[in-house]
């Protein structure tokens, strides 16, 4: 027997991993079965070029429970390690980096296990005790026995086992008792071991039978050592990746819409699996995330720094070597590798995407209500992606037709540009209430977008700002003549004076205006057969609020109050009839020219008697427009049966 000091540099680096990795120290599990996993699968390239020769026979890699003796046995029949291996991959840690860590870990707390090659010291973070019983698949090696007791010290002798390999033997901690539990430990191998390469074993496989659990005389294996994303996409059927799809996500009942086969190997090494969910609401959104895998071990499911924002809205998988693990967020953002990862999923996915809608648009189109979100959000935070997105990006219009927005715009462009040569597109958001605008619209041949969704908003402006001649106005924002301007408009025949005095009429009797909503009484001429008196409301200031919403800095904005035009349309037969109405008086009035005072005199108009009309107009108006509620509509009601 050999005593001897793990050779580090510092003075002990138990501490360091107790204190550091205590949040995390579930990850001793996945660290000791990726070690035999790597074990087991260099046995596999050994005997595949004859190193090693005859059978390999059972390669299982098994995880068992003492409760007795208060242990857990991580086994597997890999190469295994001699004398000589023990003491240059375990004593020696610094090999494996382990000194450079100790002197950085005081500026960086976060966790470096993996990465420098502490995986099999974060045993230690569980465990009173670790032992090692290794057989070497070299021929004439002794197997050997290593123990240390969490401080510097441990000890080494020679042992018998038969079988090649090597057992880790945890001698779990008091406070750590949980990872003695069947539940525990199947659990966390369940996140992590879910698709290694290798099997691994862990008791014996369970069936409900008669309403109870009955164990089987068959092991439980843990794990699909060929998921989807390590295969070929030619050997994959639509169900293969539908049916792998459930596997990630056991509890996910709906079908992904489709899915993108990642696979690269220059100029890094990546694979995966990304699909597209139904997305019903934003409460749905985060719920399964994409899991990050480093060869085919699980790593997390925080991708955040790894592939743009938008991105995260997909599910499946990725695994790639090349992503470093372990290491600071701040610090992954800026590795070149996860850059490039980065750039190459968005061209991927936006390849797949543009090809979908070539290849089958009415069929893409039934699918774009569920991805418009993911789409929308991808073209507003990334500019690559939306070049590419402009492709396949849909708007759909009041007839449920979808088009991309060049496709539409070619359909419009005969009625829908202005003198002055602007594209105007019309839309809603609330087809119910903005309906007497839209068959305002459709009567003059014009056609209405339906933009409902929560980044229409955004995405029309950042439309508009790529594109130049291009403005979208919702139907309610002004009358349909002055959206569409074709030729001068129309002028009534009225002074200045008269539509004062119809305004005032109209203003005196306006519902009180409140501190959010306010009105703003206008006269134009629009059309003989549009509403008498109709709201309006400015397309700038809305969109502004409705963007405030959203966005930080901007709740000068959100502050506005609500401004609406009521505009009196004195192209109508009423409201000529009511200029006709009008009484005028010359009334003197003072006013100040070059500084002198000055009297003149000045014919004002005003309306009597009229109230009851002019309020049932406003009425209709609000109620054209989905304002008028409660107790106004009860009183709107009641004048109208009374004026009947
Ligand atoms: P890493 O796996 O990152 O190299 P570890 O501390 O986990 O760091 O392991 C150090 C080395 O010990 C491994 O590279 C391997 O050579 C050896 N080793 C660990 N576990 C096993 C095992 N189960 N079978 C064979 N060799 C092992």
């Amino acid at each position: 027997m050999s005593k001897g000091n793990i050779g580090v540099t510092s003075d002990n680096i138990f501490p360091v991993i107790k204190k550091f990795l205590y949040s995390d120290h579930e990850i001793f599990l996945r660290e000791l079965i990726s070690n035999a996993v790597d074990a087991t699968s260099k046995l596999k390239t050994l005997s595949s070029v004859g190193e090693v020769k005859g059978d390999l026979g059972d390669t299982r890699v098994r995880v068992t429970i003492d409760k007795e003796k208060k242990t857990l046995t991580v086994s597997d029949h890999g190469i295994g390690m001699t004398a000589e291996e023990v003491d240059k991959y375990i004593n020696q840690i610094a090999f494996s980096g382990a000194e450079e860590f100790l002197n950085q870990y005081k500026d960086k707390a976060e966790a470096i296990i993996g990465h420098f090659g502490l995986g099999f010291y974060s045993a230690f973070m569980v465990s009173k005790k670790v032992e090692i019983f290794s057989q070497s698949y070299k021929e004439d090696a002794k197997a050997v026995h290593w123990s240390c007791e969490g401080s510097p010290e441990y000890t080494m002798e020679d042992t018998i086992k038969s079988e090649r390999g090597t057992d880790i033997v945890l001698h779990i901690d008091d406070e750590f008792s949980q990872y003695l539990e069947d539940a525990t430990i199947e659990g966390l191998l369940k996140k992590y071991c879910k698709f290694l390469p290798v099997e691994i074993a862990f008791g014996k496989r369970k069936e409900w039978k008669d309403g109870k659990q009955v164990e089987l005389d068959e092991e439980n294996i843990i794990n699909d050592t060929t998921p989807a994303w390590t295969r070929k996409p030619a050997d994959l059927t639509e169900e293969d990746y539908d049916h792998f799809y459930h596997e990630l996500y056991p509890m996910q009942l709906d079908e992904p819409l489709f899915h993108i086969h990642l696979n690269v190997d220059y100029p890094f090494n990546l694979t995966g699996i990304l699909y597209f969910p139904k997305i019903k609401s934003n409460l749905d959104v985060h719920r399964n995330k994409i899991q990050l895998y480093c060869n085919q071990v699980y790593v997390t499911d925080e991708i955040e720094n790894i592939v743009p924002e938008y991105l995260t809205l997909l599910h499946g998988v990725i695994d790639s070597p090349d992503i470093p693990l372990n290491v600071s967020r701040s610090y992954l953002q800026s590795d070149n590798n996860v850059k490039k990862i980065s750039g190459y999923i968005t061209k991927k996915v936006a390849d797949k995407l543009a090809e979908l809608y070539k290849a089958d648009k009415d069929d893409f189109a039934k699918k774009w209500d569920d991805i418009k979100m993911f789409i929308q959000f991808g073209m507003l935070t990334d500019e690559k992606f939306y070049e590419k997105a402009t492709s396949f990006a849909l708007y759909k219009n009041l007839n449920g037709d979808y088009a991309t927005l060049d496709e539409y715009m070619d359909k419009v462009r005969e009625s829908q540009v202005d003198k002055d040569g602007n594209m105007v597109l019309l839309y809603t958001n609330d087809p119910d209430a903005h309906y007497t605008y839209i068959e305002r619209a459709k009567a003059k041949g014009y056609d209405v977008l339906l933009m409902d969704g929560e980044l229409d908003v955004h995405c029309m402006s950042q439309a508009e700002q790529k594109r130049e001649h291009l403005r979208f106005v919702r139907i309610d924002s002004d009358t349909i003549e002055n959206l569409i301007r074709k030729e001068d408009t129309a002028q009534d025949t009225y002074t200045d004076e008269q539509k004062e005095g119809l305004r005032k009429a109209f203003e005196a009797l306006l519902p009180s205006a409140e501190d959010k909503l306010r009105y703003n009484v206008t006269t134009e001429a629009a059309a003989a057969d549009a509403l008498p008196v109709f709201l309006t409301q400015n397309e700038f200031m809305r969109r502004m609020k409705e963007m405030s919403a959203h966005q930080q800095g901007m709740s000068f904005y959100g502050s506005m109050p609500d401004s609406y035009n009521l505009v009196i349309n004195t192209a109508h037969p009423l409201i000529q009839e009511l200029v006709g109405k009008e009484t005028s008086e010359q009334v003197n009035e003072e006013v100040e020219n070059d500084g002198k005072k000055e009297t003149v005199v000045k014919t004002v108009y005003s309306l009597a008697n009229e109230d009851e009309r002019l309020k049932q107009l406003i009425d209709i108006a609000l109620l054209a427009s989905g304002q008028l509620k409660g107790e106004a509509l009860a009183k709107f009601v009641n004048r109208s049966v009374e004026l009947l």
